[in-house]
Formats: structure tokens, sequence, C-alpha cells
């Protein structure tokens, strides 16, 4: 068994020092707990321990814990790929959305969103290493997506999301933080022509302090917290 106490301690840990280093204020990098593949025992653990936002890529796994969770008071993000027909129950059980990266998904989440349950926060993903067989929308595709989804009646468009190509073997920090550079100069255009956002949903287990060296507000964290994952599930 995993002594969550001691993992949420470290990771918390790792994030207060990589605010300190980067002059950011103590608490200004929202910790997401990326639970995939990890049973729900798990995230009720975790949660016991004071983590209360979680992250999920997967619908059916998400349809399935979800529930069994609901009596915790927990913010529940969609950060996985999304197929156009399984917007519906993303819609109704998540409170954000990282990877909206079309806008026929961003319409259908609109539509789908049940309107009592407030808007659902939005991140757009971009493939901001530009790899060709990777979900994200292109940097050059990235306004006319985020002028759209900005007037979406039941959404409310936050930031940015991004998950880096792999370092290159022996790769230095400022490899490490290139990428995380550029999504956050994407961000400050956006925000200059006009679109507010407040998020910057950037950098995972291994490369969490160069994401918030670059202006992160939100790490997505699962090794780190859970352990290794499940190869048969993923
Ligand atoms: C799995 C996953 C993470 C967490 O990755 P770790 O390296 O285990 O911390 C973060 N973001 C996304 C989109 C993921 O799919």
């Amino acid at each position: 068994m995993i002594d969550f106490t001691a993992k949420h301690a470290e990771v918390t840990a790792r994030l207060r020092a990589a605010e300190r280093v980067s002059g950011r204020a103590e608490g200004s990098v929202q910790l997401l707990a990326v639970g995939k593949t990890h049973p729900a025992e798990s995230v009720r653990a975790l949660a016991l321990v004071g983590q209360r936002c979680f992250g999920e890529n997967y619908v059916q796994e998400a349809q399935e814990k979800i529930p069994m969770l609901a009596d915790l008071d927990l913010a529940w993000h969609f950060i996985g790929p999304i197929q156009s027909n399984k917007t519906r129950p993303i819609a109704t059980l998540f409170q954000w959305v990282h990877s909206v990266d079309r806008w026929k998904v961003a319409q259908r989440l609109s539509e789908q969103r049940p309107v009592e349950l407030g808007v659902l926060n939005i991140c757009l993903e971009v493939n901001i290493s530009g790899e060709a067989a990777k979900s994200g929308v292109m940097p050059m595709n990235l306004w006319p997506l985020a002028e759209a989804v900005a007037r979406l009646p039941n959404l409310r468009l936050r930031g940015l999301m991004t998950i880096p190509a792999p370092l290159a073997e022996g790769a230095d920090e400022s490899s490490a933080r290139a990428p995380f550079r550029a999504l956050r100069a994407l961000f400050e255009d956006l925000r200059r022509r006009g679109i507010e956002m407040d998020s910057l949903s950037m950098g995972m287990s291994d490369d969490l302090e160069a994401a918030v060296a670059e202006g992160a507000t939100m790490v997505r964290v699962g090794t780190a917290l859970f352990g290794s994952r499940n190869p048969k599930i993923l």
C-alpha cells in the first residue's frame, strides 16, 4: 500500500520549492492529481490527506470512479483525448476539461453541459512541439479556435494546456523549459488580443519545476503521487 501522506507531502514540497525559486507566490500553483488506472480507493486515500482536484483521462473509467467518490467534495478535471461521441458524460461529470482541441468538441460540450451545473471550465490543448500524431491544436490555428470557444454560452475559456514531446536523453533544464515558455507566449498573446484567461495547465511528475518556472498555474501529477501505472490498463 502506498503511503499517500508521504507522497502528497513530497509533491507539495517540490511545488512550494519550485514556486520559491521561481519567485512565484506561495500556493499560486494548483496541484491536480492524475488518477488514471488507479482505483477509487487510492483517490479516496489521497483526498483524505487533503487533495481536492483530480484528473482523469478515460471516460469509461471516470464514469465508474467518480460516482464512487460522490460523498467527497472533489473537483474533477478531464485531461484525456476526446472523441466527439463521448462528450456528453464529460460535460456532465467534470468541472474542467483541459484537452479541447477542436471546434466540434467545444460546441458539443457547450450544448450538452447541464445548465444547473453552471459553466464548464475549458483549457485548449496546444500541440506545442508540433508532433504529427499528437492531439492538440497547432499554434497557428489557436487564435480562431480560442475566439470561437470564448463565445460559447455554457463554457468558460480559462486557459491553455500542453504535453510537450519527450526530451532527448541528457537534455538540460533550458530545453525542458522551452515548450512551456512557448505555451506561455501564446497565452500572453491571446490575452493581449482580448481573450480573458487565467490558467496554464503544464508540467507533470518529471518536469513540474520547469513548468512552474515558466508560469504554470496548474501541474498535472500522476506517477509522483500514485506510483507507476498498471500497464495492462493503460
Ligand atoms: C498521465 C498524464 C499526466 C500525469 O503524468 P505523470 O508523468 O504520471 O505525472 C499528466 N497529464 C496528462 C494529460 C496525462 O495523460
